[in-house]
C-alpha cells in the first residue's frame, strides 16, 4: 500500500511537473504572438508613414534638383557657391530620408511577388546593374564566377535582387578607395541547393562585430549614412525563402558572405548552363 501511495504521490508531482512546463510553453508562445502581433503593427505604421512622407520628400527633391540645375545653368554657383551647396545638402537629406523610410518598410513589410523559378545569375546581374553608379564612383571591380548546371531557385525576384544590391551596397562601402568584388554562384546537387558567394576585399568586420551585423538597426556608418536595417532586411527575406546566410571576416581578405538556397523543384530541363 504504501508502495502505491509513494507511486500515486510521484505521478502527481510528474503530472504537476508537466503542467508546469505546458504552462511555461503556453506563456512563451503568448509572447511571441504579441511580439509578432506588434511587428505586423509597427509594419502597417511603417508603410502609412513611408506613403505620408512619399510625396513631400519627392517634391522637395526635384524642386531641390530643378534649383540647382537652374543655378548651375546660369552659373550661379561661382557667385553664390554656398547658396548651390546649401541646396545640395537639401536634396541629400531628403534622398536620406526617403532611403531610410523605405528600408523600414521593407524590413516591416517584404514585398508580396509571387515564388517562381528564379535564375540567381540574372538577379545578380540586375542587381550589380543597379549599383553600376556605386561601383563606378568607389572604383570597385566585379568579378561574375557563375557556375555551370546552377538550377534556378524557387523565389521572389524583387526580393532577391534586394539581398544583392544590399550586399553589394556594403561591399562598396567597404572598400571606398577601391577594390575587388566577387559574386560566385554553385550548385549542390546531392543537397538540392544553390550557393551563392558574395566577397570583398574591404576593411573587413571586427571579430566582436560579426555576430551583430544581422540585428536591426546596427550599423557601424556614421549619423544619416547607415540605417543598420540593410542586413537584417537581407537575413529576413532569405530566411523567408527557406535558406540561410552567413558571414565570414578577417582583416586578411575582407568580408565574405555565404548564402544557401534550396533549388525550385522541377524538370531537369529547367537545368540553366553559364559560364
Ligand atoms: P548599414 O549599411 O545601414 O550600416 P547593414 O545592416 O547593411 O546596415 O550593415 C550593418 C553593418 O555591418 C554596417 O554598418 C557595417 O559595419 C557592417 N558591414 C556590412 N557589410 C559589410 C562588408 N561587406 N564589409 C565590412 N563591414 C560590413
Amino acid at each position: 500500500r504504501a508502495a502505491d501511495a509513494i507511486r500515486t504521490a510521484l505521478d502527481r508531482v510528474h503530472a504537476h511537473e508537466h503542467a508546469v512546463s505546458l504552462r511555461r510553453e503556453l506563456e512563451a508562445q503568448r509572447e511571441q504572438l504579441i511580439f509578432a502581433e506588434k511587428l505586423a503593427t509597427l509594419g502597417q505604421m511603417a508603410a502609412g508613414l513611408v506613403h505620408e512622407l512619399n510625396n513631400p520628400l519627392t517634391a522637395i527633391v526635384a524642386y531641390t534638383d530643378f534649383l540647382i540645375k537652374r543655378s548651375l545653368a546660369r552659373g550661379e554657383e561661382s557667385h553664390y557657391p554656398d547658396e548651390t551647396e546649401r541646396l545640395r545638402r537639401i536634396a541629400e537629406s531628403a534622398n536620406r530620408m526617403q532611403r531610410f523610410t523605405r528600408d523600414l518598410v521593407t524590413y516591416a513589410r517584404p514585398s508580396g511577388d509571387a515564388p517562381q523559378p528564379v535564375v540567381v545569375s540574372s538577379i545578380v546581374d540586375q542587381a550589380l546593374s543597379f549599383c553600376e553608379h556605386l561601383l563606378e564612383e568607389t572604383n570597385v571591380a566585379v568579378s561574375r564566377e557563375f557556375g555551370d548546371g546552377v538550377l534556378p531557385v524557387r523565389g521572389m525576384p524583387e526580393q532577391l535582387a534586394q539581398v544583392f544590391v544590399n550586399l553589394v551596397t556594403n561591399a562598396c562601402h567597404a572598400m571606398p578607395k577601391g577594390g575587388r568584388l566577387i559574386v560566385r554562384t554553385e550548385i549542390d546537387e546531392a543537397e538540392a541547393h544553390v550557393k551563392i558567394t558574395v566577397e570583398d576585399n574591404g576593411h573587413g568586420v571586427p571579430q566582436e562585430n560579426l555576430t551583430r551585423l544581422f540585428v536591426p538597426f546596427f550599423t557601424t556608418k556614421s549619423e544619416g549614412h547607415g540605417t543598420g536595417l540593410g542586413l537584417a532586411i537581407v537575413k529576413n527575406i532569405i530566411e523567408a525563402h527557406d535558406g540561410n546566410i552567413t558571414v565570414q571576416s578577417d582583416a586578411s581578405f575582407g568580408t565574405r558572405f555565404l548564402i544557401v538556397l534550396p533549388v525550385a523543384q522541377g524538370p531537369l530541363s529547367q537545368r540553366i548552363s553559364r559560364t
